[in-house]
């Protein structure tokens, strides 16, 4: 589905991303895993064309993701991220539909479609559907963000330690949502943090960056067998 190849970025002679190659399956739940500054965002935001590459190529079902209209990327890629970034002044039904008003859908395509996202992130839609971001949680908030991330039915979805800032409680019940949700759809969903537990919770297989190189790819089983170095052992024993 997504197929990175010798994937570079490189800021002030520097290559934050090294030569990255990984290919997500459909359906699969890639972790990107790896310490701050590993180049884990900026690996996303390639994938997503938020920021142009170095060198390399990045395919999507096999066409070069620098030949597809911006347009048609931003409906085939769904982005949520830490900051979820909801339009304050707006309600849950009209962050959730940025993007299918951009693709021109009827109003009434777009209502049914808030209230089958609501409902699979269990938010009861008569009553959240009308809220403004500051009458939400965390935990409601950065589900509204995933929702709006997953709007237009999105092939493949990033998510950027989306969970990142919520205490553990929340975040615990997050990744069990994520997790269904990924069965439920199965959408292609990469998935950066820099949480072992959580990368071991989600992952169907897991990436390791360190300094812009993966260092290991492989299921979370075969992470925790074999360890390809000793940077990933340490990693890996950093989880309880
Ligand atoms: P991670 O998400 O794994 O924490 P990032 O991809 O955000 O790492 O950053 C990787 C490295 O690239 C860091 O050293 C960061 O300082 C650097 N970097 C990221 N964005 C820029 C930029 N716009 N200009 C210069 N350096 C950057
Ligand atoms: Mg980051």
């Amino acid at each position: 589905m997504i197929e990175l190849d010798q994937v570079t970025k490189t800021y002030d002679g520097k290559n934050v991303v090294d030569s990255v190659t990984l290919s997500v399956g459909k359906g699969d739940l890639c972790v990107l895993i790896g310490p701050s500054g590993s180049g884990k965002s900026t690996t996303l935001k390639m994938i997503n064309r938020l920021i142009p590459l170095s060198s390399g190529t990045i395919r999507i079902e096999g066409q070069d993701i620098a030949s597809v209209r911006a347009e048609e990327l931003r409906r085939r890629i769904g982005y949520a991220i830490q900051s979820i970034g909801l339009f304050p002044h707006w309600t849950v039904e009209q962050n959730i539909a940025v993007v299918p008003r951009l693709l021109k859908w009827s109003s009434s395509q777009v209502r049914q479609r808030v209230e089958e996202l609501l409902d699979l992130f269990h938010l009861d839609a008569s009553e959240f559907r009308h809220k403004y971001p500051h009458q939400l949680s965390g935990g409601q908030a950065q589900r509204v963000g995933v929702a709006r991330a997953l709007a237009a039915d999105p092939e493949v979805l990033l998510m950027d330690e989306p969970f990142g800032a919520l205490d553990p409680i929340t975040r615990d019940s997050l990744q069990e949502e994520m997790r269904r949700v990924h069965e439920e759809t199965g959408k292609t969903i990469v998935f950066v943090t820099h949480d072992m537990d959580e990368a071991l919770k989600l992952a169907s297989r897991i990436a390791i960056m360190d300094e812009g190189r993966l260092v290991q790819v492989g299921t979370p089983r075969e992470i925790l067998n074999t360890p390809a170095n000793d940077f990933v052992l340490n990693f890996v024993g950093q989880s309880d």
